[in-house]
């Protein structure tokens, strides 16, 4: 009679272990890189979005005007109305300032296999160091965070914005042109590129160099292109140095220089990063991140700010992908009530259970002895406990261990030592 809205699912039990499973470690591992968790509305101030991103971006939104005629938004993303509450609230906090947020976004995208109009995203941003080290930790985190949850074919590419800008710069292009080319570079469509240059007048030597240099891996290389251009030849410096942490301090092998790394040009600046999972095909990126300018836009006091967010979605897709399967606690404990004399003792007994902490279901619906085991059978209880008059006259319970088929009478008192 209804139907799920386009783009949105439901979440059955088993999905929903595999989100909490991911949120715990993923959580837990921002905590061990010392960040602390915020949580922030998830409707927003349109203009929150709109003044970063201009007017286009509502195409993307889910934009509403409320009873108070307040115009407002889903998020799209964290990053905005985290920099918000930041200005708001947390300006005199020491720095480094780790912050980490895990939340629902919804965006007005068409749907497909991994992207969604609600989908869910862990992230975080680091307010205050720019070193080589504050991004390399940066990207180990967000690397270990996947890398742990046990994606073994990831890979890390880096890319720097402050050199593509320069590469554009060289090639004379307008700043209406350089918005033009971004979306085309994310998607290597050289082609497309060349044709795009070429209506920019651009020399077919230019062109030639310009693809080249987006393809290069080797740092150096960049750099003997970058001689008039003082503040492109310290970032390949510092993108230099972040990589060889990496590699050498961090362990992580499977990063590289990746120049077609552009996020959109939006308001990142510098270095930017992206991991991707090849298993996932056409929407293979489970992170996206880097070093951004939004505080002075959004009227702070600037400090230098940098971050990343995961796809817990993709994330999920991409386990199942490599066939990872994902802890599942049993259910432990089931009571069986013999008959209608015994309910009052078996509910006193759950009670007892519960609140030592042990999975405890009791069965509620009357159905005796033989159909309670069956649907304990199959929902893999690994105890029974059955409680009939004989027992309550005994002050015990009969418990079934259904992992060895023993089946023993446990006065009140022992069952607690006996199952542990
Ligand atoms: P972004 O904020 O666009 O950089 O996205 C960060 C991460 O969120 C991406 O790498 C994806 O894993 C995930 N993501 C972005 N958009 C969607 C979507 N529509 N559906 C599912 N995941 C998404």
């Amino acid at each position: 009679m209804f139907q799920l809205p386009r783009g949105t699912r439901d979440f059955k039990p088993a999905d929903m272990q595999k989100y909490r499973y991911i949120q715990q470690q993923i959580s837990e591992i921002f905590q061990r890189f010392g960040y602390e968790e915020v949580r922030t509305p998830t409707f927003e101030t349109l203009d929150l979005f709109t003044a970063k991103s201009g007017e286009s971006i509502k195409e993307e939104l889910y934009d509403f005007t409320d009873k108070g005629g307040r115009k407002l938004t889903l998020r799209p993303e964290l990053t905005a109305p985290v920099i918000r509450f930041y200005i708001d609230q947390l300006q005199m906090e020491p720095k480094p300032l780790k912050l980490y947020y895990i939340g629902n976004c919804f965006r007005y995208d068409r749907p497909q296999k991994g992207r969604y109009r609600e989908f869910w995203q862990a992230g975080c941003e680091l307010f205050g160091p720019n070193t080589p080290e504050a991004y390399a930790e940066l990207i180990a985190l967000a690397y270990t965070q996947l890398h742990s949850l046990g994606l073994n074919n990831i890979t890390v590419n880096i890319g720097n914005l402050t050199i593509i800008d320069a590469l554009f710069t060289q090639l004379n292009l307008t700043s209406e042109q350089k918005q033009y080319l971004p979306p085309l570079i994310d998607k290597v469509l050289y082609e497309d590129i060349t044709h795009a240059l070429q209506d920019f007048d651009v020399s077919q030597e230019h062109i030639t160099r310009f693809i080249n240099l987006l393809e290069t891996t080797d740092i150096d290389h960049l750099s003997t292109h970058m001689k008039n251009h003082q503040e492109a030849r310290e970032q390949l410096n510092l993108t230099k140095q972040v990589i060889e942490l990496l590699h050498q301090n961090f362990q992580i092998t499977t990063c590289q220089l990746k120049m077609s790394i552009v996020r959109g040009l939006e308001y990142y600046k510098g270095i930017v990063f992206e991991i991707e999972a090849p298993s996932l095909g056409a929407e293979k990126q489970l992170c996206g991140g880097g070093v951004y300018e939004l505080i002075s836009l959004f009227g702070g006091n600037d400090v230098p700010t940098a971050g990343f967010a995961i796809g817990m979605d993709r994330t999920i897709l991409a386990l199942e992908t490599e066939g990872i399967t994902f802890p599942n606690p049993e259910p432990e404990i089931y009571i069986i009530p013999v008959d209608q004399t015994t309910i009052p003792q078996s509910i006193t007994i759950a009670t007892m259970l519960r609140t030592h902490g042990y999975i405890t279901d009791l069965d509620l619906l009357r159905r005796g002895v033989g159909k309670a085991l069956k649907y304990a059978n199959t929902k893999h209880y690994q105890y029974i406990i059955i409680i009939g008059p004989k027992e309550l006259e005994q002050q015990a319970v009969t418990l079934r261990n259904m992992m060895t088929g023993e089946q023993t009478i446990v006065p009140y008192n022992d069952l607690l030592s006996k199952l542990e």
